[in-house]
């Protein structure tokens, strides 16, 4: 929990554009140089919750990538071979850089994507902690040594980085996407090109800066800006060029599918963290306290936008209309909608007037089909154009979109199941695959269950899993590969067999 001074501070004094913030970078970072698009071209930075204009940005395209690529690589032919405990000392120190700078990064963050002021701290101390944990985990990358069959053979196996990479982000979470991606990958001895999402690239800036600070040389982070309408022809480019050697990518499923078949021609090596569809299931035993508490955190944070968010609450017939009185009570008493910047609010706006569209209808098409309200249901104009209220749905049926759609909205949708086999059949039947939670004081049906779940992390009587220690990531079309903890570094390293003969 964030002090309030901390919070406070965060928000002193309110107009960030005025406040000359140092970390407010409005160019882009190439082979250690702030740069604009050779284009001349920029692009504005919005705060959704006011609809000003927070910076603005350059905007890139192929030719721009082409050189962050190219620093990249050149910046790897030494990078590689910097001992494991150097790359240690400068993560720890661009770790530190981060901590000191937390407020304003989170200042920042708030402005560009509408995230409550205490969010956007959390997600900075969050993200900082994979830096942190990297920094450690740099110096225990280590190799082994096999017995071999043959007494005249050695069998070494060394872990090497892969080379330069590329780490393409979205606005979600502007911090720790970023930071477990680059923390990762520098660790291991990568370079990166990260391309952070349109809608929150100034707190990429941000984090860049401080690596420069840092000390970290010119070349090993490069950070590129662009609209959205240049994104795939970067994402292209950074599939494509035989001079990166992975891609690591956290978005839609629909864009991770172009990259996925991008790379397939160079063979390149892909990480991917995919759309969620995230079941809530609350057995007749469990404790609805609890539920109800791991249900708020897990569906309003970030105003439901998380890859992790709880999508369909899935509830026995028992407890269900106990559940959603509990749930619609709490929500009305505890949930704060308006601008970000304000302490006390938990509930800001939507990132854009595309997820905007995307929530109203999906909620409009299950009202058209019957779902029943309990709570919300509509537009918030009073807050912003943008805002939409937390919303409670019941009396949901297969034919409507929320059944099987991920919203990323403050949209709690309740569906009634009898037994078991139909919470896990409701469950499991999606393409999805990355968070589930289970409510449920039974443990032999905590552990059936959580083993017949068809996602890569189950949270069981908890509604928030994600840390750095623990793997994250998807099965199914929710992603490959897995971030944070030890395995983390995976993604970015080989295992290279050595065999010295004739002994
Ligand atoms: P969201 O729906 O959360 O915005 P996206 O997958 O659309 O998720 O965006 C995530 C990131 O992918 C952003 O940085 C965006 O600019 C980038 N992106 C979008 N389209 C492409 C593409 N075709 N190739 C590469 N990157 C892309």
């Amino acid at each position: 929990m964030l002090s309030a001074s901390a919070v406070r501070a965060a928000m002193r004094p309110r107009d960030i554009t005025s406040r000359g913030l140092h970390l407010l970078k409005q160019m882009a970072l190439i082979n250690g140089e702030w740069v604009g698009a050779a284009s001349g071209r920029t692009f504005q930075v919005m705060n959704p919750a006011e609809n000003s204009v927070v910076a603005t940005v350059p905007d890139m395209n192929a030719e721009d990538t082409q050189k962050a690529i190219r620093a990249a690589a050149d910046a790897f032919t030494t990078w590689q071979d910097v001992t494991a405990k150097d790359r240690s000392i400068l993560l720890r120190k661009w770790y530190n850089l981060l901590v000191q700078n937390q407020n304003e990064i989170a200042t920042i963050m708030t402005s560009e994507s509408g995230k409550p002021i205490k969010e956007s701290l959390g997600e900075v101390t969050y993200g900082n902690s994979f830096i942190e944990w990297f920094s450690e985990e740099a110096r225990r990358i280590n190799g082994e040594i096999i017995p071999s069959p043959q007494q005249s053979k050695q069998i070494f196996l060394t872990r090497q980085p892969i080379g330069p990479v590329a780490l393409i982000t979205p606005w979600n979470f502007p911090h720790a996407m970023i930071a477990r991606k680059a923390g990762a990958s520098l660790a291991a001895g990568c370079t990166c090109v990260i391309k952070p999402a349109e809608d929150t690239p100034l707190t990429a800036l941000a984090m860049a800066q401080l690596a420069q600070d840092a000390g970290i040389p010119k070349g090993v982070i490069n950070v590129i800006t662009s609209d959205r309408k240049n994104a795939p022809e970067i994402g292209k480019l950074l599939c494509q060029s035989p001079l990166i050697a992975g891609v690591s990518f956290t978005g839609s499923t629909a864009v991770g599918k172009i990259l996925y078949e991008q790379c397939a021609d160079g063979v390149k090596r892909i990480g991917l963290e995919l759309g969620g569809n995230a079941p809530f299931v609350v057995f007749n035993n469990a404790d609805l306290n609890k539920a109800v508490q791991g249900a708020m955190v897990s569906k309003f944070r970030n105003c439901g936008q998380t890859c992790v968010s709880a999508n369909r609450f899935l509830i026995q017939d028992e407890v269900f209309d106990e559940f959603v009185s509990m749930i619609c009570d709490t929500m009305k008493t505890t949930l704060v909608i308006g601008n970000g910047k304000d302490e006390h609010v938990t509930i800001g706006p939507l990132i854009n007037d595309n997820q905007m569209r995307t929530v109203k209808n999906l909620v409009d098409d299950a009202v058209a089909k019957g779902a029943k309200v309990m709570v919300g249901g509509k537009t918030a104009e009073k807050y912003g154009d943008k805002f939409f209220e937390p919303t409670v749905l019941t009396n949901i049926t297969e034919d409507m979109a929320v059944y099987g759609k991920e919203i990323f909205g403050p949209v709690v949708v309740c569906i009634r199941f009898k037994d078991e086999q139909e919470a896990l059949d409701i469950a499991n039947c999606t393409r999805s695959g990355l968070a589930a939670y289970v409510y449920s004081n039974d443990i032999a049906q905590v552990f059936r269950v959580s083993k017949k779940l068809e996602f890569g992390m189950v949270g069981v009587n908890e509604g928030l899993i994600s840390t750095t220690e623990a793997a994250f990531g998807g099965v199914k079309e929710s992603g490959i590969g897995r971030e944070g903890s030890s395995h983390g570094i995976d993604d970015y390293i080989y295992i290279k067999y050595v065999c010295l003969g004739n002994l």
